[in-house]
């Protein structure tokens, strides 16, 4: 669900929650049921939490300004031998 704002001409702004994307460009004042244009607004960004920030700010930042590698970065961890496999059938298979 996102908030949306509308703008009733004569009691002002108010808020209406809605399924994301389902918002319509006008829509009916609660007090005095008059037609209110949706007032468009800056997402409220601060309410997410700190490493969805971190997260959005990452990829805004390799989207604009990717990293440069100049060789492959080194396997941490991994050998480079058979991949073993818990399928007792697999096992037969002739290895390289
Ligand atoms: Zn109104």
């Amino acid at each position: 669900m996102a908030t949306y704002q509308y703008r009733c001409a004569r009691d002002g702004v108010f808020e209406v929650r809605l399924p994301m994307g389902t918002a319509a460009p006008r829509s009916s004042c609660p007090v005095c049921g008059g037609e209110a244009a949706r007032n468009y607004c800056a997402p409220m960004l601060s309410l997410a939490r700190r490493e969805l920030i971190t997260a959005i700010d990452h990829t805004e930042k390799t989207r604009d300004e990717p990293a440069v590698v100049s060789a492959v970065p080194p396997a941490r961890g991994r050998s480079r031998g058979p991949v073993p496999t818990a399928n007792p059938a697999l096992r037969r298979l002739p290895r390289p």
